[in-house]
C-alpha cells in the first residue's frame, strides 16, 4: 500500500480505522475510547468534498464538514453551494462552520461547531461562545491529533496505526482538495485543482450566456 493522497487511499484509511476497531463520531459529545472523529476543513472545493463524501459514504463512514462563509473560492450561497451542502447530508456528514477570524457566521446551515481557517495561535484554543471549538478540550489533544495539512503528515500517515487500533480515538483533520486532486506535492496538487476550477468556471460562463468565442 502506498501512502499517496488519493481518493483510492482515503478509502484504505477508512478500511484501515474499520480493521481496527474504530467508530465514527462527531464533536456533539466527548471523544470516547474508539472513537474516530473525522474532521475536513473545506478550504477551496466543494467539488472536492463531495468526491471524498462520496467515498466515506461507500465505505460506510461519516464525517463532519466544516464549511466556509468567506471562502474566497467557493460560494456557499449560489445554487452549486446549497445543493453541496444538502448531498453532503444526504450522504451521512455534518456540516459545521470553518470560520475566518473573528468572524462566526453561524446560522442553521451549521451545527455550532467552529474550526478556525487558519488560525494563530492567540485565539486557535480559545473557547467560542455558543459552539464548540474543535480545537479545545475534549475535543483536542495533540496525541489525539493527526492532520494533513500542505500534503504532509507530521507523524506519517496514521493508516497502519488505525489498523493496529493505537489510538485510543482520533480526531483526523482531513482537506478534500489535496485527496481529490492530483499531486506528488501541494504545488503540484494546487495546481490540479486550479486547472479543474478553470474548465468549471468556463462552464459557468457559458452557463450565464457569455459568448467565449
Ligand atoms: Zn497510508
Ligand atoms: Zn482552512
Amino acid at each position: 500500500m502506498t501512502c499517496e493522497f488519493s481518493l483510492a487511499h482515503y478509502r484504505e484509511l477508512l478500511e484501515a480505522a474499520k480493521a481496527g476497531g474504530y467508530r465514527f463520531s462527531g464533536f456533539d459529545r466527548a471523544p470516547q475510547p474508539g472513537d474516530l472523529l473525522l474532521r475536513h476543513d473545506v478550504d477551496l472545493s466543494l467539488e472536492a468534498a463531495l468526491a471524498l463524501a462520496e467515498v466515506e459514504a461507500g465505505a460506510g463512514a461519516w464525517s463532519t464538514w466544516f464549511l466556509m462563509t468567506r471562502s474566497n473560492f467557493y460560494n456557499l450561497d449560489s445554487a452549486a453551494g446549497v445543493a453541496a451542502v444538502a448531498r453532503l447530508r444526504e450522504l451521512g456528514g455534518r456540516v459545521a462552520h470553518h470560520a475566518v477570524w473573528p468572524h462566526v457566521d453561524l446560522d442553521d446551515r451549521f451545527e455550532p461547531v467552529v474550526a478556525w481557517h487558519n488560525p494563530d495561535p492567540e485565539y486557535m484554543s480559545a473557547p467560542v461562545e455558543g459552539a464548540v471549538n474543535v480545537m479545545t478540550e475534549p475535543w483536542f489533544d495533540p496525541e489525539h491529533y493527526r492532520s494533513d495539512s500542505n500534503q504532509r503528515w507530521r507523524h506519517g500517515c496514521p493508516h497502519e496505526q488505525l489498523a493496529r487500533g493505537e489510538f485510543g480515538w482520533l480526531q483526523l483533520l482531513t482537506h478534500p482538495e489535496i485527496w481529490a486532486y492530483e499531486g506528488a506535492t501541494m504545488g503540484e496538487t494546487m495546481r490540479a485543482f486550479l486547472d479543474a476550477d478553470r474548465d468549471a468556471r468556463l462552464e459557468l460562463l457559458r452557463a450565464d450566456r457569455i459568448d467565449l468565442e
